[in-house]
């Protein structure tokens, strides 16, 4: 693997003149400077990646506080880690030696919400759950929905262009994103797009800090789009014999045009973990499940779940069966929520983020199969099969001495298959830190030239993020 060009730590004595200047500039800034603090900053949800212990952590709670802070950084040559809610699952917010830990949390007011536009502007620290609770309570939807919404924040879903279970009729979180503004790394404060839903002025600027994993700017607002609120969900299992069977079944409903808002599945060990987690009474003899919702108005979410059903019996579903009403939909699409926290009853889970066109979901999961016979891991596959996006899950005892050395080779083995499949080796969680090689592997030397490129024009002094992505 490339070594990431990362400053070096500063000594003691330079990391007390950072200290007293940051103080001397922004006396009201919230800095955490104690071991034990710093210590829950080290690391995001991938908790099995090496990562370094921050100098400082802060909580800035304006756009003129960060720009600040990244000046005062530039000036000493001290890295940038910006982080949301600690929740991203490629290391892209955990810590670095010696660096300063930039934690948006404290940025989290809805700035306003425009009915007539149908937009919201917000600071990055807002959960996403919160966003999407407010703009409810005046009948609007904010899309973008990671499994993780309760506890990922507005600007970790822009540092990673996430994902989630609304993809596959909505799509991923850029595809909500209008407007930003970005601290750069020099400290200037920059607008990029706005309320416009259409606009062509020079490069997509927008796009690209959406899913940078904060490494050529830090967002302190962003002008999102929202939707007038559609009815209540109508939900429906199927239950399939094989993963094949399920598989064929999300390439079928894709190939008919049917417009479901979620298309997720999951193996049997998923659906064990999950029914032994939230007793659902779910069918623990299938090899494969797969949730299916509409969004529609009646009768089209039924029209919409009926042709779902004929395409699940075509490819062999031996059972389907639809939610009760809406509070069991909710129950039976929160448990797929927690899929990834079933499995960590089970011992210690790295999950992976691999997307293939969709019509080789089937190649995928058999691909999957094939690594977990290959090197006899424990694999649980869940994801948004609907956007040809799964996350295997190896599972190790806790104590396994073995988990970093088959991780490391299962996953050469799901990238190469992913990519030979005309698939990408991320869908939604990122490059971070752990799949550095894998994007070369990708998309070539040529395509990483030109990001690194662009990032030398953003950040020459390479202090924001080092070491992730590339
Ligand atoms: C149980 C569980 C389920 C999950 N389900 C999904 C899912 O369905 N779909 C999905 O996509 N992800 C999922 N995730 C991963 C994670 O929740 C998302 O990646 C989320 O977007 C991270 O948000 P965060 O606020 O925690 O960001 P962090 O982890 O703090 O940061 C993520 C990245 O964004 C950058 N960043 C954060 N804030 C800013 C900012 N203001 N400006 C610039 N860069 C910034 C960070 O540097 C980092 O690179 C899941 C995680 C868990 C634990």
């Amino acid at each position: 693997m490339t070594a990431p060009s990362i400053p070096n730590a500063p000594s003691d004595a330079a990391r007390s003149a950072f200290l007293a200047a940051v103080r001397a500039a922004l006396p009201d800034l919230k800095l955490l400077d104690d071991a034990n603090d710093r210590e829950s900053y080290r690391n995001d949800e991938t908790s099995y990646l090496k990562a370094g212990l921050p100098l400082a952590v802060a909580l800035p709670t304006s756009t003129a506080e960060v720009a600040t802070l990244v000046r005062l950084c530039g000036d000493q040559g001290i890295p940038i880690v910006p982080r949301g809610a600690g929740t991203g699952l490629s290391g892209g917010a955990a810590g670095i030696e010696g660096g300063l830990t930039i934690a948006l949390t404290k940025m989290d007011q809805i700035l306003e919400i425009d009915r007539e536009n149908l937009v919201v502007v917000t600071q990055p620290g807002i959960l996403n759950a919160e966003l999407k609770k407010r703009v409810a309570a005046e009948g609007l939807f904010y899309a973008p929905d990671p499994a993780s919404y309760e506890i990922c924040s507005i600007g970790g879903n822009l540092g990673t262009n996430a994902g989630g279970l609304c993809c596959v009729k909505y799509g991923q979180t850029r595809d909500s994103v209008l407007g930003l503004e970005v601290v750069l790394a020099d400290g200037r404060v920059i607008r990029t797009g706005g309320k416009n839903v259409k606009d062509t002025a020079g490069y997509a600027l927008t796009h690209l800090f959406v899913g940078s994993q904060g490494t050529l700017g830090i967002i302190t607002e962003a002008t999102l789009r929202l939707r007038v609120a559609p009815p209540p969900r109508t939900t429906m299992l199927a239950f399939f014999p094989s993963l094949d069977g399920a598989g064929d079944a999300v390439a079928r409903i894709v190939a008919a045009g049917t417009n479901p808002v979620t298309l997720e599945l999951l193996d049997k060990p998923s659906i064990a973990a999950v029914d032994d987690a939230f007793q659902l009474g779910l069918d623990r003899d299938a090899e494969a499940m797969l949730l299916v919702e509409s969004d529609r108005a009646e009768p089209a979410a039924s029209v919409e779940l009926d042709e779902a059903i004929r395409a699940c019996e075509a490819a062999g579903a031996t059972s389907t069966m639809r939610a009760a009403d809406a509070t069991e939909a909710d129950w039976l699409r929160q448990a797929r929520r927690l899929a990834l926290r079933a499995l960590e009853r089970l011992g210690q889970v790295r999950m992976e983020d691999v997307g293939v066109p969709r019509s080789r979901v089937p190649d995928l999961l058999r691909a999957i199969s094939a690594i977990g016979e290959k090197y006899e891991i424990r694999i649980a596959t869940f994801g948004h099969a609907g956007d040809g996006n799964l996350h295997p899950n190896f599972i190790f005892d806790h104590d396994d001495p073995r988990a970093e050395e088959l991780t490391d080779l299962a996953r050469a083995d799901l990238y190469r298959a992913a990519i030979a499949l005309g698939g990408t080796v991320t869908a939604e969680h990122g490059i971070g830190i752990s799949r550095r090689d894998a994007l070369v592997e990708q998309v070539g030397p040529d395509v990483v030239g030109v990001m690194r490129s662009i990032k030398a024009a953003l950040d020459p002094q390479g202090i924001l993020n080092p070491g992730r992505v590339f």
